[in-house]
C-alpha cells in the first residue's frame, strides 16, 4: 500500500516482469521470466538505425510516425492479410504496443463503460482499463486447452460494454484464437455494436494453426483497432516501436490520447522497423521456424523435468501446471525457484482475476538461445521436490 498512489492504481504496484527480472539479476539465475530474446534481430535493421542516427534523424519525428514506416506498416498488412489501410489516415505509430493499448483505452472508454477481455490477460490491460476509469469484465480461458465458454462471453457483455480487448496469439497462454472463436466474437461485437481492440504483437509467432486478424472477418475492419509491434517480430524489444491500424475516425481518437502520452518516440528506430517490415517472406518464415524449435525444446525439457506442459500454439511462452510437480502455489514457487535452482519464471496468477484458476500455473519464456534453454531445463530436472 503506497499512500501516494491513487485508489484506482492501488492494485498494480510493480509489474511482475520487473520483480522477476530484478530477482534474476540479484541471484544470477537464468531469466525465463520476462519475454525478451537474448540475441539481436537482423543486422540490416541495426545498420538502418545507425544510419538514421548518423543521417541526423534525431529530433521529433512527425506525430503520427515517419511516412516510410507508415507506408511499410500499410504494405505489411496488405502483404500478410490482404487488409488495406491508408498510410496517411489509418496508421499511427506508437511507443510500442504498450502505448497503443493505453492510448486506445484512454481514447475509447471511460467511467461507466465496461471492457470485456479474456483472462489470463497481459498485465497492462487491467492497469490501462483502470487508468481509463472503465471497468473490466473477464472471461476465463480454462486450462488445459484454454477454450472459453461462449455463454461466459455472452454473459460478460452488458448494455455498458464499450469494447472487447482481444489478444491473439495470446500472452501468457500461447493460445491462438481459432477462426470459429473469432467469428463468435465478431458476431457479438456486431450484435451489440462494440469496438474490438486487438493486440497482435505475436502475429508472426504462430507454430500451430493460423493467425487470423479479426479485422479480416466480414464487417469487422471498421470496428477494429488493430495493434502491432516491431519488438517481437524482429527481436528488438527495447526499440519500442508499435502501431495502430484502424479507420480514420478511430485512429484520430487514439492519436488524441497518444499525443499527450509520449507525443512521439523512437525516431531513428522507426526507420529501422520500416526496413524490417519490408524484409522478404523468408525472414518471417525462418524466424517462425527457429522460434518453433525453441518452443519445442523448452516444452520437451519442462516435460522431462516432470511438469505437465500446456502446449502453446504461438508466442514466446510455455505454461506448466505445477500440481504435476507436487506444488500448488505458483507465486511462492516462482519467488523460490531462483534460490532453489537458478531459474526465473513468471507466476501466471498475476494475470488472473480468478486466482484459483491461475494459482498453479507458471510461465516460462522460450525466446532464448538453445544452450540457455537446455541449461535451464537441466537445472529444473535436478530440482528437488
Ligand atoms: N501486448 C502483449 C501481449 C505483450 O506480450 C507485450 C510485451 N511484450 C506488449 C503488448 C507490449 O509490447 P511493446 O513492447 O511493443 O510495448
Ligand atoms: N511482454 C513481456 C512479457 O510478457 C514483458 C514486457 C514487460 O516487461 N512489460 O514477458
Amino acid at each position: 500500500m503506497n499512500p501516494y498512489l491513487v485508489q484506482r492504481l492501488q492494485p498494480f504496484g510493480t509489474t511482475i516482469f520487473a520483480e522477476m527480472s530484478a530477482l534474476a539479476v540479484e541471484t544470477g539465475a537464468i531469466n525465463l521470466g520476462q519475454g525478451f530474446p537474448d540475441t539481436d534481430g537482423p543486422a540490416v535493421m541495426k545498420q538502418a538505425a545507425i544510419d538514421a542516427i548518423e543521417a541526423g534523424y534525431n529530433q521529433y519525428p512527425p506525430g503520427i510516425g515517419i511516412p516510410e514506416l507508415r507506408t511499410a506498416i500499410s504494405a505489411h498488412q496488405r502483404r500478410f492479410y490482404g487488409l488495406e489501410y491508408d498510410s496517411g489516415t489509418e496508421v499511427l505509430v506508437t511507443a510500442g504496443a504498450t502505448e497503443a493499448i493505453a492510448a486506445a483505452l484512454l481514447a475509447l472508454c471511460g467511467p461507466g463503460d465496461e471492457v470485456v477481455t479474456f483472462e489470463p490477460y497481459y498485465d497492462s490491460y487491467a492497469a490501462c482499463i483502470a487508468m481509463s476509469g472503465a471497468s473490466r469484465c473477464v472471461v476465463t480461458l480454462r486450462a488445459p486447452d484454454y477454450a472459453f465458454d461462449p455463454d461466459d462471453l455472452r454473459g460478460a457483455i452488458t448494455p455498458r460494454t464499450k469494447l472487447i480487448l482481444l489478444n491473439s496469439p495470446h500472452n501468457p497462454t500461447g493460445k491462438v484464437f481459432s477462426r470459429a472463436e473469432l467469428t463468435l466474437l465478431a458476431e457479438l461485437a456486431q450484435e451489440h455494436d462494440l469496438l474490438v481492440v486487438t493486440d497482435e504483437v505475436y502475429e508472426h509467432l504462430v507454430y500451430d494453426g493460423e493467425h487470423v486478424p479479426i479485422a479480416t472477418l466480414p464487417d469487422m475492419r471498421d470496428r477494429t483497432v488493430a495493434i502491432g509491434s516491431g519488438g517481437k517480430s524482429f527481436s528488438f524489444t527495447g526499440w519500442k516501436v508499435g502501431w495502430v491500424c484502424a479507420r480514420p475516425e478511430l485512429v484520430a481518437a487514439v492519436k488524441t490520447a497518444k499525443q499527450f502520452l509520449t507525443y512521439v518516440s523512437s525516431g531513428p528506430f522507426q526507420y529501422a522497423i520500416a526496413v524490417g517490415l519490408a524484409l522478404p517472406d523468408h525472414y518471417f518464415t525462418r524466424f517462425r521456424v527457429e522460434m518453433r524449435d525453441k518452443r519445442d525444446r523448452l516444452c520437451a525439457g519442462l516435460a522431462a523435468a516432470g511438469f505437465e506442459v500446456l502446449q502453446p500454439q504461438g508466442t514466446y511462452f510455455a505454461t506448466v501446471d505445477i500440481r504435476s510437480f507436487g506444488e500448488t502455489d505458483g507465486l511462492a514457487f516462482c519467488r523460490a525457484l531462483p534460490h532453489r535452482c537458478g531459474v526465473v519464471a513468471v507466476p501466471s496468477v498475476v494475470f488472473y482475476d480468478d486466482v484459483v484458476a491461475g494459482a498453479p500455473l507458471v510461465r516460462f519464456a522460450c525466446c532464448k538461445r538453445t544452450e540457455v534453454l537446455d541449461e535451464a531445463c537441466t537445472r529444473l530436472k535436478n530440482l528437488a521436490r
